[in-house]
């Protein structure tokens, strides 16, 4: 019978781990919690394609947090080009395993790690997307992460099998687009923006960067990639827009030395552009957690072939039966991707089917399985609220029809 509980977290043992020493790996100290289960948010840092900054953002970015007081990891998922080692000024540093787990590099007080140079620095590249995805899953429980409030994954550019599967598996809040100005090719970013709604990840906002250019002497701001793409994206998919970074040759200077332009020059435009992006990021993930709508079970268990019991931080005890689920169920094959409509005949289900297992999925569903065969739907969180199925429930179901006839 699969039982799941979300771990209890103890803040206090995290100790000095990102404490902004510069301890090249935390070798010694307490018990660290591996892989993702004791981080708050995980959020993927994505773009269409290479070259619009995606990389540059994700380790200013990481550090703005980190100036705002929270635990941060950065995880370099790129592996075709892991710029992280060097925009954070870790050179060729290789991590050090413990008890047969791998211990995050940490600078600027960020922890990391580049899943690239783990693969092998100048590998080529058709072995190493093949090879990315047979390590992933492995990978992703193997870090000595320990408890950070938040995780941030600079994903590679694109939207593949790699991109897919680390969506899928590391359990994200949300993710980022980064964009350019002059990228109003939306095709890209629908692509992109398609892939996360197939695995359910929300996305939390676009992020412009190489924005217009203020000349240092005058003042004068220009437009050189254009105006308003990143905006206009984040209008035309209904998403918020969470700032935009100036086009300054100041960052990608700071990128060259492996300085965070925070930190070579806190007091310039490019920091505060940072600082403010920080800011918006973290009120949407506050906001996103006040309004419970990435509130996860505290547990859920099949307490029987046919019963789902899902306990929820508020205290409700939801109830689940295997036919009810399984009828209901949105996978692409039960339901017409484009208009929505289901496509599932309810009378092909058969009334005594029953659970043959249940999973999470990140951190916002649940997957059953069904004796049928079918596994590919995906239940979020809220979905499961509202199919719920306890007597409470019923009876104000019951009451609402009710009221409508
Ligand atoms: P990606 O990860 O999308 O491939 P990178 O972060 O590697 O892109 O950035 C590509 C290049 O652009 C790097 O040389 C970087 O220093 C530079 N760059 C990124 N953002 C800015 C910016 N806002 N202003 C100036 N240069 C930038």
């Amino acid at each position: 019978m699969a039982v799941f509980n979300k771990k209890n977290k103890n803040r206090d043992t995290d100790q000095d781990r990102v404490s902004g020493k510069e301890t090249q790996q935390a070798k010694e100290g307490p018990e660290i919690e591996p892989g993702l289960a004791a981080i708050d948010y995980i959020v993927a840092i994505a773009s269409g394609k290479g070259g619009v900054g995606k990389s540059t953002v994700a380790a200013n970015l990481a550090v703005a947090l980190r100036e705002r007081g929270m635990r941060v990891g950065l995880l370099d998922a790129d592996i075709y080009g892991p710029s992280q080692p060097g925009m954070l000024g870790a050179g060729f540093a290789q991590p050090d395993v413990r008890g047969g787990r791998i211990v995050p590099l940490s600078r600027h007080g960020i922890s990391f790690i580049s899943m690239g140079s783990l693969l092998g620095g100048e590998g080529p590249v058709v072995w190493r997307a093949p090879l990315a995805m047979k390590i992933i899953h492995q990978f992703l429980g193997n870090v000595l992460w320990g408890e950070l409030d938040c995780l941030l994954i600079d994903l590679p550019p694109g939207t593949g099998d790699v991109q897919l599967t680390l969506a899928q598996q590391a359990s994200l809040t949300g993710a980022i687009i980064v964009t350019t100005p002059q990228e109003i090719a939306l095709g890209v970013a629908r692509k992109g923006l398609k892939m996360f709604e197939q695995v359910n990840v929300p996305i939390l906002g676009v992020i412009e960067n190489m924005s217009a250019f203020v000349c240092k002497h005058c003042g004068k701001e220009t437009a050189i990639f254009g105006e308003g793409g990143g905006k206009s994206m984040a209008g035309a998919f209904n998403v918020p827009f969470l700032g935009s970074i100036p086009l300054d040759p100041e960052i990608m200077k700071s990128g060259e030395d492996g300085l965070p332009v925070l930190q070579s020059s806190p007091r310039s435009t490019a920091a505060e552009a940072y600082v403010n992006l920080a800011e918006s990021l973290t009120g949407f993930l506050n906001a996103g957690k006040t309004s419970g709508k990435i509130a996860e079970p505290k547990s859920f268990q099949l307490v029987s072939d046919n019963e789902l019991q899902i306990e929820w931080p508020d205290g409700h005890m939801g109830r689940h039966t295997a036919y009810h689920l399984r009828v209901n169920c949105g996978c692409a094959s039960c339901r017409d991707e484009d208009t929505g409509q289901k496509t599932l005949d309810p009378n092909s289900v058969p009334l005594d089917i029953k659970f043959t297992g249940v999973t999470k999925v990140g951190r916002y569903a649940l997957a059953p399985g069904f004796s049928d065969g079918h596994s590919t739907g995906i239940f979020l969180y809220q979905r499961l609220r509202d199919l719920c199925e306890c007597p409470l429930c019923s009876r104000d179901k019951e009451k609402e029809t009710s009221f409508e006839v």
